[in-house]
């Protein structure tokens, strides 16, 4: 298995000159000529022509005082009072075509310039208009193709990376509809660069993870549209989460996407390489453990991710399975923020049903070397504080303490044992079918009580109640992800995998399922039948799968 480091985009150098984490938030770009300059441009030519009338004015004014004044200077009183006649006539002359003349002139000058206050105002309300409708278009379409991005390296989710300029590099964190301009902006060193989602070449434009950004690091993304679904698969060390998650991506990717007429390919080199391990395992029947990063500054946790498209899927969906290394998880010394719970659709949380202790004091005789040396030595009830822990801290929970991400809980390596197999395995739903065919007739709703009971027979009651109540949206299901004892030369034969991610994919993603032909689940209360302690034993006491059990106690 590739190691975290490597599945992480390498972080290429630091806040470069262009742009840099503290301009977060100032865009980088030209505003817009409708979001200021314009109004700015109506101001300054209104006072011209204000002032243009109120020079014409004075000017005036002088001329008539000082030819007054020449007439008094030039002596004489008959002659100033003939100045005075004269000057009051030809002043009211003077006065009448003056008026007219300022009359039409500012009559004129409003004339020039009211049409242009108009036009400009009818322009700014449409282009303002025009902006709003862009943007609610923009925040439209996000939202309901669910467009977003998740960080490989931060494991962050945001629906607006920030975009590069092409040219000189700059960053541009708010490149979307907004008074830079509605459907492009133009950088500072005068490239256009569409700015909203409705313009594919958006996703042209080189892309980082805002996330990493403010911490100057640059993380590059898959500039596709897409749809990212993140599922935390969550679990102790060697409870077989890699195990699933290797059968589930192997499978999807190999056979059931092109049976359905889709398109799977890993994401990137780091997941190419991954993904062509995780086949070798397949073939082969083993399973690496998941690596576990003691570096700080490298994530805690590996994800696989591979991106479906198909004339269905609009736009591309991209998967992402995070496989969280047991022995962080429960030491809970993440190395990060754990932010793919914040950020997480669903959660599969795997349990190794062999390592709970009453089960090992009851069945582990029963269990080959092979398998009994690979039973998770995590327990069951620190996997769940922990998880509980990280939620509490990193996701959002109502006022109740609930949270409203489903959650698919795994009792993993069912066919570890014929016990486990009589528990809760294929003989145990079969026989549950036999007691009343009616009442008990969905394959996994009766998986799903069995599940639950079989915690309750080994005292571990409290962590289905705890799960119960903390998820309102949970399942039960029993898994076997290789088929057989790990490492035995056989390749993977994966039993009820794809049916814990359809479950959680028909609950976030209608659509892909409907595309991926996901199994559709009963709408039934879960649990159909309540587990108490013990009632496995009443229930099952007369049917083929209680001689076994009743023998090994
Ligand atoms: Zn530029
Ligand atoms: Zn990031």
């Amino acid at each position: 298995m590739t190691s975290a480091a490597a599945s992480a985009p390498a972080p290429t150098g630091s806040a470069a000159a262009s742009g840099t984490p503290a301009s977060k938030g100032k865009e980088l770009a030209k505003l817009s000529y409708f979001y200021g300059p314009g109004f700015a441009d109506m101001v300054r030519l209104a006072r011209t022509v204000l002032d243009n009338i109120r020079e014409d004015l004075a000017i005036t004014a002088t001329t008539t005082r000082r030819w007054i004044r020449n007439q008094c200077d030039a002596g004489g009183w008959i002659r100033t009072i003939l100045a005075w006649l004269i000057v009051a006539a030809e002043f009211l002359y003077w006065m009448s075509t003056a008026v007219a003349q300022l009359f039409a002139g500012a009559t004129f000058c409003l004339f020039m310039l009211l049409p242009q206050m108009v036009l400009f105002c009818i322009l700014e309300a449409v282009m303002l208009l025009f902006g709003a409708i862009v943007a609610g278009l923009d925040s439209i379409v996000t939202h309901v193709r669910h467009i977003s991005y998740v960080c490989e390296s931060c494991h962050a989710r945001f629906t607006l990376p920030v975009y590069v300029c092409a040219d000189c590099g700059a960053k541009h964190c708010v490149l979307k509809p907004n008074r830079y301009g509605a459907l492009r902006h133009v950088c500072t060193c005068g490239k256009k660069l569409s700015s909203t989602v409705l313009r594919p070449s958006r996703a042209k434009l080189e892309a980082i993870c805002p996330n990493c950004w403010e911490s100057g690091i640059e993380t590059p993304l898959t500039n596709a549209v897409n749809r990212t679904i993140v599922i935390p698969v969550v679990g102790g060390e060697s409870s077989g989460k890699t195990a699933l998650i290797t059968a589930f991506t192997t499978d999807l990717i190999n056979t059931r996407s092109a049976a359905r007429g889709l398109t799977a390919t890993p994401d990137g080199v780091d997941k190419q390489t991954m993904y062509a391990t995780m086949s070798a395992d397949y073939t082969s029947g083993t399973v690496a453990k998941t690596a576990t990063q003691q570096n700080a500054a490298n994530a805690s946790a590996f994800s696989m991710s591979f991106f479906l498209s198909g004339p269905k899927l609009n736009p591309e969906r991209r998967i992402q399975l995070v496989d969280i290394a047991g022995e962080t998880f429960v030491n809970n010394a993440e190395n990060e923020q754990q932010l793919q719970y914040r950020d997480a659709d669903a959660l599969v949380l795997v349990i190794d049903p062999m390592s709970l202790p009453a089960a090992r004091s009851r069945f582990g005789a029963s269990l080959d070397a092979g398998d009994s040396g690979t039973i998770s030595s995590a327990r069951a009830e620190d996997v769940l504080t922990a998880l509980n822990n990280n939620l509490r801290a990193a996701a959002q929970l109502d006022r109740h303490g609930r949270l409203d991400m489903p959650i698919a809980v795994v009792l993993s390596k069912m066919d570890e044992s014929q016990h486990l197999l009589d528990r809760f395995g294929d003989p145990a739903v079969s026989a549950m079918k036999g007691l009343d065919a009616q009442r008990y007739g969905d394959w996994f709703d009766d998986m799903d009580f069995l599940c639950r009971q079989y915690l309750y027979d080994m005292d571990m009651g409290d962590i289905v109640d705890s799960i119960t109540q903390t998820f309102p949206n949970n399942r039960f299901f029993a898994v076997s992800a290789i088929g057989h004892t790990a490492g035995d030369g056989r390749g993977f034969k994966p039993k009820y995998v794809d049916d814990v991610i359809d479950w959680i994919l028909r609950h976030k993603d209608p659509s892909l399922a409907d595309a991926l032909g996901a199994r559709r689940f009963s709408n039934a209360k879960l649990p159909i039948v309540e587990p108490a302690v013990g009632l496995y034993d009443t229930m099952f006491a007369r049917t083929s799968v209680a001689s076994e059990t009743n023998a090994a106690i």
